[in-house]
């Protein structure tokens, strides 16, 4: 059984077939889901697909993009909805430089108080962060935060070891896939008791995918292609992701229904 760690089913691109998204996954393996707000609408949006399907499971947060569309009273609102269905995580959040549709700043306040809101609920954080790995680091371990989520990571293997020294989890993508990937080198430095998979749906589609929107079901490439790097079979992953996303997420996933 594999968990997509990460991914948006919530948003416009899956509007006419999830249904039939959610059923090519289940044939693949894939039976549970975690969709991850990024403003206040999506996080809405994850929790209403969490109250539909049992085997979805939300988190909500503000992207670092998406920072400057908030004050801070939006957390207000994610209390709220905390308060009203419980994720399993808050985020994603964190911070991007790489892009600047957000202030520096902003988003470092905004980083800040998601870990407030996470303490607050005892809940792990999933984030997001580009061309910021020092920053970040230096607002988690003044935190004292232990055992988040870095989603989508594409940092050094020199960033894999102040990561590893918080006890972090590293989602790895479909970007594994891709030709000359940096990644897998950098894979090699991260402990198996901390490697997590994700498709980040409906971005970043794996080899022999890319280009084309992406779909939990394609989460299967980056499993055979991370199990073939570990010289290892796919079912022996499987099943140690599977630990590791229960351990990352603090929460047991349902097994997948029999077909019938
Ligand atoms: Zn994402």
């Amino acid at each position: 059984m594999i968990v997509d760690s990460h991914c948006h089913l919530q948003m416009e691109d899956f509007s006419n077939d999830l249904p039939s998204v959610i059923s090519n996954a289940k044939t693949e393996g894939i039976c549970s889901f975690v969709v991850i707000g990024f403003d206040l609408e999506s996080s809405i949006k994850a929790m209403n697909l969490a109250r539909k399907y049992e085997f979805i499971h939300p988190v909500y947060g503000i992207h670092p993009y998406d920072t400057n569309k908030y004050a801070l009273t939006v957390f207000k609102e994610i209390e709220d909805l905390i308060a009203e269905y419980r994720p399993i995580a808050i985020g994603e959040t964190g911070l991007d430089y790489y892009r600047d549709y957000s202030p520096k700043e902003k988003q470092r306040i905004f980083f800040n108080e998601h870990i407030e809101v996470a303490n607050k609920y005892d809940l792990p954080i999933v984030t997001h962060i580009r061309d910021a790995f020092d920053d970040s680091f230096r607002i988690l371990k003044e935190s004292k935060r232990r055992r988040d989520i870095l989603h989508c990571f594409t940092g050094t293997i020199n960033d894999v070891e102040h990561f590893k020294s918080l006890d972090m989890f590293f989602g790895i993508t479909g970007i594994i896939t891709f030709k000359n990937s940096p990644l897998k080198e950098v894979v090699n430095s991260i402990p198996n008791n901390r490697l997590l998979i994700e498709t980040d749906s409906p971005y970043l589609s794996p080899v022999p995918k890319r280009g084309k929107r992406n779909e939990p079901a394609n989460i299967v490439y980056t499993l055979m292609t991370l199990a073939d790097h570990m010289k290892t079979d796919a079912e022996s992953l499987e099943s140690l992701l599977l630990k590791n996303t229960e351990e990352a997420y603090r929460f047991k996933f349902n097994e997948c229904k029999k077909r019938t």
